[in-house]
């Protein structure tokens, strides 16, 4: 018996050193791409003294470090973002200009994820048409399975459908998504027919259910939350029930929605992307997997309550034991040389406006509804027709061009006249006509970034910049979208397999990600790709 063990034992690792005689290009067993929506840069180190050894210290006592990359588009938005990030190009090139837009063709608003040809497949009827269709170019998963003749397998998860659409790609073996009305994790018929026997088991056990089953306490005792300001404050959004936005934060059985903005959404994703992993036995077979995992509900708790709060502080502290989990898993499953991860953010998020006015900083908030509503009135009085503009989002006026077509209107004038209106309002630093960027007065860095942002057939005719600090949403908690760099300023940390220790400050952007880990991979470049390649100091 122990003879042919032996043998197998000696075929083994004859086979194994016969492989690497071959030549075999020497790759990770598992590329692990995590996004954290809404994360801030700094949030490395304004909590740095409360993480754990496990988590994001571990990354930064381990990993690479590039403390210095920004997005090079605006606006700075969700969607834009994560295609940006496994893409290597911008919106003008992969055409994700925005979470929505107006088509052009149409002339309607269109999800940037939504896919009417597609069928939901284990969810409800709306939350599963969705697909990467109108993303424009490949991205590195699509690029890893062309480079292995399709061997590469490559997942994305996420509560937000775009978070798994995005980062996936279009030759994905699935995305999977968070579908409020079950409670499941859901797809579309664009990936596959059924969700596999692995999926069903995990929405059997009904996470969701047991994570909603607690209120929303903070971690440590309430009073050691320093980074925050007090918890009862004016700047934050009240939840179901709430007359004061503190904690414990009431959490009602059922309501699967909830689940987005708690610390559990976080658990609860990482904890499917365990099962996936097990599941499909991802990073076990000869080529190189690809795991794409966005974390939102950092985005929706960042929503709520804005940069200052302890919300926000738990939720990053909760989510370091996530994290130190999950590589622990990784560790044990793959092999801590196994597997190569990196770390980043789709955008980052402003400070409350009323809060920097509390501090004597200028801030402020000016809605884009608003202002849709004021130019249409204004425009009426001028030109007699109701409905000029089409509407008023991602910081940019969108023209109703089949009307001033047949009202016969001069649409020069128009645009002149919106200009005129527009550098009025307090909040409006510069009115830029996207038709005639060039001629704009604008720094060349700002020009490059709007000129990045813009694809003709989904954009505005006139974008509009506010003054730092100043943002379009309601006046609780905050938002993102902007060029500053509260906004487009994000973490980039890189560990594991093929990456040595260290830091740079020298400024990437955050199309430069996908062309490292195509070089990294020894593999084409996203064929959008206009990012350079990081380089890692010598190991
Ligand atoms: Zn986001």
């Amino acid at each position: 018996m122990r003879k042919i063990l032996n043998n197998i034992l000696l075929f083994i690792l004859l086979s194994s050193t016969a492989w690497s005689q071959k030549g075999a290009i020497p790759r990770p067993k598992l590329v692990i791409g995590l996004v954290v929506d809404q994360m801030r840069w700094d949030y490395l180190y304004r909590y740095y003294e409360r993480y754990d050894n496990d988590g994001f210290k571990r990354l930064l006592r381990e990993g690479f470090n590039c403390q210095n990359i920004y997005l090079n588009y605006i606006p700075s938005y969700t969607a834009p973002g994560h295609t940006s990030i496994f893409s290597g190009t911008v919106p003008a090139l992969h055409g994700i200009v925005g979470n929505d837009w107006i088509e052009e063709k149409t002339n309607q608003k269109h999800y940037c994820a939504q896919d009417d040809s597609v069928q939901s497949i284990g969810g409800s009827l709306i939350a599963g048409k969705m697909s990467p269709h109108a993303m424009k170019v490949t991205n590195i998963g699509d690029e890893l399975r062309l480079a292995t003749n399709g061997q590469s397998r490559i997942y994305g998860v996420a509560l937000k459908d775009r978070g798994a659409i995005f980062t996936a790609g279009h030759t994905a073996n699935a995305a999977f998504w968070f579908d409020d009305s079950s409670g499941n994790f859901i797809s579309s018929s664009f990936y596959l027919n059924t969700l596999p026997a692995w999926l069903q088991q995990f929405n059997h056990k009904r996470w969701a259910d047991t994570l909603l089953n607690y209120n929303w306490e903070t971690l440590y005792p309430i009073c050691s939350y320093t980074q925050s300001i007090a918890d009862n404050n004016p700047y934050e959004h009240l939840r179901k029930g709430e007359t004061t936005p503190t904690f414990p934060h009431p959490v009602a059985a059922n309501n699967y929605k909830q689940i987005r903005s708690l610390p559990a959404g976080n658990t609860l994703t990482l904890k499917l992307a365990k099962a996936l992993i097990r599941g499909t036995e991802l990073g076990q077979k000869e080529a190189t997997d690809l795991l794409c995992i966005s974390l939102s509900s950092t985005d929706y708790i960042g929503h709520a309550y804005a940069p200052n709060s302890i919300e926000v502080e738990d939720m990053y502290l909760r989510l370091d034991r996530d994290l130190a989990s999950f590589l622990h898993f990784l560790d044990s499953y793959i092999g801590e040389d196994n597997y190569t991860l990196f770390l980043s953010a789709d955008h980052g998020g402003a400070h409350n406006a009323s809060y920097l006015e509390s501090q004597k900083i200028p801030a402020g908030t000016l809605s884009e509804h608003d202002i849709e509503q004021n130019l249409n009135q204004q425009l009426k009085k001028e030109f007699g027709v109701d409905s000029i503009v089409r509407a008023v989002m991602n910081y940019q006026v969108f023209l109703n061009e089949a009307l001033i077509a047949q009202k016969k209107l001069k649409r020069a004038v128009i645009k002149a006249t919106i200009s005129h209106i527009c550098k009025q309002y307090e909040g409006v630093a510069q009115v830029v006509d996207l038709e005639n960027l060039n001629n704009s007065p604008l720094p060349s860095y700002l020009k490059e970034m709007i000129q990045n942002g813009y694809y003709p057939t989904r954009c505005g005719s006139i974008a509009l910049l506010y003054q730092a600090a100043w943002y379009s949403d309601e006046k609780k908690g905050t938002t993102h979208g902007t060029w500053n760099p509260y906004d487009t300023h994000i973490p980039l940390l890189w560990y594991g397999w093929g990456i040595p220790h260290g830091e740079s400050f020298e400024k990437y952007n955050v199309t430069d990600i996908a062309a490292t880990l195509a070089a990294l991979l020894h593999i084409q470049v996203p064929n959008g790709c206009i990012g350079k390649v990081i380089e890692f100091p010598k190991q």
